[in-house]
């Protein structure tokens, strides 16, 4: 296992008087999308039902650890979380409410696969208490989805999207992929108008990342589809910044757009560097001034929680290195250090279309932004890709399009 710096945690109770975020990892999918490179897998179904006693035996070990505090969200992601059984999905949810229960009006929310979101499922899914959907649409163009492996059509997305709302979803988001092999500017403005006519409370629409290894990588590698173009792609971004704008959204994050209110609030928690823990194979937690991870196949992920229950735990508390050593579903963990505290601050919080507050960040860290990062904000303005706001610093129209070059310049 990973370690670094012999830091200990916080203690316990301030950790339970908070409301934490909590991330759900479900890592099956019916098939795996070739431009996918999450944590995930095809034809592992016989695996589901384990993996569901794990994570509910995993929520409770934490529970128990944690002093059962409360959640502010919950987010089942994946890997596709709708594809598990309408009980299982059930019977994780209400175990973990009972490790953690939830804040008033907390946020709970399932990432759905258009495929599987037939009336009874959807009806199982609203009853359990999954207030908020984030549907996978990628595209509205059959040929695009195709491409990308997925395995609906565009008016199978539509319709799920309808029958979502029929059954009484007030608050579902939709995503969608733009800088695609293939994707013409027509193609990519036809998706952003039938989404937009959907009037979604929220819209996530990302830029295609050809990551290594994935079969897509390969067949763009070997000529059997087309480089993505980048200046395509932002062009695309820009589009739809104007199709949002005009249609009433609020662009609040680098990817994210939503009607006034309805922000992602877990998504939110991440950014602002506030707690979260996650549960599943591969799940990562930011938590009592660690950051730490699970092991990935889920099968060693079942094994490991069963080892956990097989420990004595340590009486209730998240209290030092050696607690985390010896949590066996850990693959690593690392104290957050003053510097790493700092860039992630830079490199969350600025994805945020609203800025990174001076004041907050001095009262936060104890030493102001300019004194640790004057240099590298003083280029990034001088090159157009920051700009100050009065208490905010933030990404210019051009540092959107170029945050991860901005990112950078915070990053050892
Ligand atoms: S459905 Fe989502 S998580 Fe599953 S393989 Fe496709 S992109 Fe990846």
């Amino acid at each position: 296992m990973a370690t670094s710096a012999n830091k200990p945690l916080s203690d316990t109770s301030r950790i339970a008087s908070h409301p934490l975020s909590l991330y759900v990892h479900v890592p099956f999918c019916l098939s795996k999308c070739p431009y996918c490179d999450f944590n995930t897998y095809q034809g592992m179904e016989h695996a589901m039902s384990p993996y569901v006693e794990a994570a509910m035996q995993e929520g409770r070990l934490w529970g128990e650890r944690l002093g059962n505090p409360l959640a502010a969200t919950v987010f089942f992601g994946g890997g596709t979380p709708s594809y598990l059984g309408a009980d299982q999905l059930g019977m994780l949810l209400s175990s973990l409410v009972a490790s953690f229960p939830l804040t008033e009006g907390a946020e709970v929310t399932a990432e759905a696969n258009p495929g599987d979101l037939d009336e009874s499922k959807l009806h199982a899914m609203l009853h359990m208490g999954i207030n908020r959907l984030s549907i996978g649409a990628q595209s509205l163009d059959d040929g695009l989805l195709q491409m990308l492996g997925r395995r609906h059509t565009a008016a199978g997305a539509l319709a799920a999207y309808r029958r979502a709302r029929a059954t009484g979803f007030t608050n579902i988001s939709l995503d969608l992929m733009y800088g695609l092999p293939h994707q013409s500017m027509e193609q990519w403005q036809t998706s952003v108008q039938g989404v937009i006519e959907l009037a979604p409370e929220h819209l996530s629409l990302y830029g295609l990342t050809l990551e290594p290894g994935t079969g897509m990588d390969q067949q763009v590698r070997r000529g059997l589809l087309p480089e993505p173009d980048p200046d395509l792609a932002a062009d695309m971004y820009e589009h739809a910044r104007e199709a949002m704008a005009d249609a009433g959204y609020k662009h609040y994050e680098i990817s994210n757009w939503c009607f006034p209110g309805y922000q992602s609030q877990h998504n939110l928690a991440y950014w602002q560097l506030k707690p979260y823990l996650g549960i599943g194979p591969g799940a990562h937690s930011n938590l009592g001034g660690f950051r730490f991870h699970n092991v990935k196949l889920p099968a060693h992920y079942a094994r490991s929680v069963q080892n956990w229950s097989d420990t004595p735990v340590r009486a209730p508390g998240l209290d030092d290195h050696a607690t985390l050593e010896s949590t066996p579903t850990l693959e690593g963990y690392e104290a957050t250090s003053p510097s790493t505290s700092m860039a992630e601050t830079m490199f969350l919080e600025l994805r945020l279309l609203e800025g990174i507050s001076l004041s907050e960040f001095h009262r936060r860290h104890g030493v102001s932004l300019r004194a640790v990062y004057g240099a590298e904000v003083d280029d990034l303005v001088s090159i157009g890709l920051l700009e100050s706001d009065g208490d905010r610093l933030k990404l210019t129209s051009e540092g959107l399009l170029l945050s991860n070059q901005v990112f950078m310049r915070f990053i050892d």
